[in-house]
């Protein structure tokens, strides 16, 4: 690190001014001590001005008679004072006594001693005092450690880290905000006594770990200081050295959480998330037959990691919800322009929307060692969609849905449950872009059918899958021949065979158009008579589509892959879903080129008529 310009020529506010003018005007020593000293000397606004003294509490109230005074502090020397509007701490010179917890001295002396006052503090860059007549008082050589971008404990540390081992998470987090170099003989003393912070309770744990995570160096002190870190938090443990082996990742789990971090903004929700999104991997790691790894169900996994790692650490409930929410979702982002993303965020809310995108960005930069320029681009346009669509949409929820339980009870539908449900259907119908959000549109929408259907269906073009595999995980293949027949304008008819474990089912289905995009469906077997039959209705200007289905019951849902003869490198993977809000996962040797849910060119009635060309 290059040495830093300090400067000594502060301007202190005039509150702290009265204060020390008052101290010294009773013939008692005032000094700013501890990070107010060291922000100033880096040239930072400090965002408090700690004070020590040699007064007495008892000396000190009368001192500061005149002002309001709270005393929460004062069996360790600490009063605050109010002056000017700002809440002043000025604590009594002190010296600790003996420490058998870890964490308090047994008890505190007052001093008259400066010098011994700042013996007790635990780093040397807080433990210089100032006052603006007297100037700099740095017995430990803070100053030049400053300078130099060291972090040296006061006096053994080994001894300071045992007194109290607090002090181990609070140089780390020195270091991770500062960018210092932790001075060797302290960085031992850190380890040495790492397991001393078992015993430090739980919520000052989270308020530094918090503090080290959203520090600017926050990769660097982790990847050299982990293991201080495990005593607190062993789930990280597994992840160490976790090898991937997918061609997706550069690096091991952790450090690809740490180069993630590094890629994340500042925030402590969104540096938590980050740091837990992975812990599951670990526990859900398997290898293929080409020995690529996968890990399925991680971002399950992790999400009750982070809970139950949050909940130790006693961190506030939205808090935890907010980013165990972040982990559960960050493995799957889902189109901006689809159901699934509108959904979402009606359900969440654009805070967290943005969250997520933070998330998604971090976790993608963090696996490579450069992401590539395709990489970015598609990162750049998934963000610019989604925050085109926060900009110009309204969000959607329930609340602002045209119609409400009342107009529905107004059309017959009974009051209870089913209210409840046929809303959020239409809320979904609306959320699809199917359904226009106006009083009117929904009440003839439901005048004019009785049953919404629910097509939850996502599909993606996919780079060929490995067949083999696909089978090796189980999959069921099958030929599957369908025939687009003749049929009036906003009706498709079409007959299919299909050919499974030896055994071929035809069927008939007929779908009709309601509104802009649901549709009634129709389907029935029929006998391979009427199916020949039927095949020769055949509509004009369309060829019958072949394809081999491989179905492959994935994580909870039927995945259908889809492989046509007219594409070599490419396939389509369809996900059926009970809800698009259901979680899904696709396993990881499935490359996926591109979503196409939406994508007209992809239904089959288009394949039939015009194949696009490959993407693959
Ligand atoms: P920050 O900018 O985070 O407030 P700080 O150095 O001011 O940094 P504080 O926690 O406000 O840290 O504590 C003020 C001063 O009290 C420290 O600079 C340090 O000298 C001393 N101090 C605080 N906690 C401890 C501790 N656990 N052991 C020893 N000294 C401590
Ligand atoms: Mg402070």
């Amino acid at each position: 690190m290059e040495n830093k310009e300090l400067s000594l020529r502060f301007s202190l506010p005039s509150y702290v001014l009265l204060a020390l003018s008052l101290l010294g005007g009773a013939g008692y020593e005032g000094f700013l001590v501890g990070g107010a000293v060291r922000d100033l000397l880096l040239g930072k606004e400090p965002h408090d001005y700690d004070m020590t003294t040699s007064a007495t509490p008892e000396e000190m109230r009368k001192v500061f008679r005149d002002f309001r005074t709270v005393g929460t502090g004062i069996a360790h020397g600490t009063l605050t004072v109010l002056i000017e509007g700002h809440a002043l701490e000025i604590t009594t010179y002190r010296v600790d006594g003996t420490y058998t917890d870890a964490r308090h001295p047994d008890a505190v002396r007052f001093t008259r001693s400066l010098y011994e006052d700042l013996a007790r503090r635990d780093f040397t860059i807080g433990a210089m005092a100032y006052h603006p007549e007297y100037g700099l008082f740095d017995p430990y050589g803070g100053e030049g450690d400053l300078r130099e971008g060291v972090l040296r404990a006061v006096g053994e540390p080994t001894r300071r880290f045992s007194e109290d081992a607090l002090r181990i998470l609070r140089g780390l987090r020195f270091a991770s905000r500062f960018g210092f170099t932790i001075e060797e003989a302290t960085a031992c003393g850190m380890h040495a006594l790492k397991e001393s912070l078992a015993r430090i309770a739980k919520e000052r744990v989270r308020e530094e770990l918090v503090g080290l995570l959203c520090g600017a160096h926050a990769e660097t002190v982790l990847r050299a200081h982990h293991a201080i870190l495990e005593v607190v938090l062993p789930e990280l443990t597994p992840t160490v050295g976790f090898a991937q082996k997918n061609p997706h990742h550069d690096y091991d789990v952790f450090e690809h959480t740490l180069h993630a971090l590094s890629a994340c903004p500042p925030d402590p929700v969104l540096r938590l998330a980050v740091l837990f999104h992975d812990l599951g991997k670990p526990a859900c790691f398997f290898t293929d037959g080409d020995g690529v790894g996968h890990f399925y169900g991680h971002a399950q996994r992790s999400a009750e990691i982070a809970d139950g790692v949050m909940r130790r650490l006693r961190f506030d409930n939205e808090t935890r919800e907010r980013v165990t929410l972040l982990v559960l979702k960050h493995d799957t982002p889902p189109a901006p322009e689809t159901r699934q993303f509108r959904r979402m965020r009606s359900r969440y809310g654009d805070r967290f929307l943005l969250d997520f995108l933070a998330v998604v960005r971090a976790d993608r930069t963090g696996q490579r060692a450069q992401l590539s320029a395709e990489r970015e681009r598609e990162l750049e346009s998934y963000e610019a969609a989604a925050e085109e669509l926060l900009k110009t949409e309204e969000r959607l929820s329930l609340k602002t849905l045209a119609v409400g339980g009342d107009d529905l009870i107004a059309l017959g539908y009974a009051r209870g449950k089913a209210i409840g449900e046929m809303l959020s259907r239409l809320l979904d119908e609306v959320l699809g872009g199917r359904l226009e959000n106006t009083k009117e549109a929904i009440m003839a929408y439901l005048g004019e059918k009785t049953q919404i259907p629910i097509e939850c269906e996502r599909k993606f073009l996919i780079r060929m899958p490995d067949v083999a595999e696909l089978c090796r995980l189980g999959a069921e293949k099958s030929e599957i021949t369908q025939t687009y027949l003749d049929a009036p304008e906003g009706v498709t008819r079409r007959v299919r065979c299909r050919t499974f474990a030896k055994k071929t089912v035809y069927t008939q289905t007929t779908k009709r158009r309601l509104t802009a995009e649901s549709a009634e469906e129709d389907e029935r077997e029929i006998t391979k008579k009427e199916y020949e039959a039927l095949a020769k209705e055949k509509k004009a200007g369309t060829v019958p589509i072949t394809k081999t289905r491989y179905t492959l019951p994935y994580e909870g849902h039927l995945l259908e892959f889809d492989v046509y003869p007219f594409w070599e490198k490419q396939a389509v993977l369809e996900i059926e879903l009970e809800d698009e809000d259901t979680p899904y996962a696709i396993p990881d040797f499935v490359t996926v080129l591109r979503e196409v849910t939406a994508d007209y060119a992809y239904k089959n009635a288009r394949l039939a008529q015009q194949v696009p060309q490959e993407e693959a």
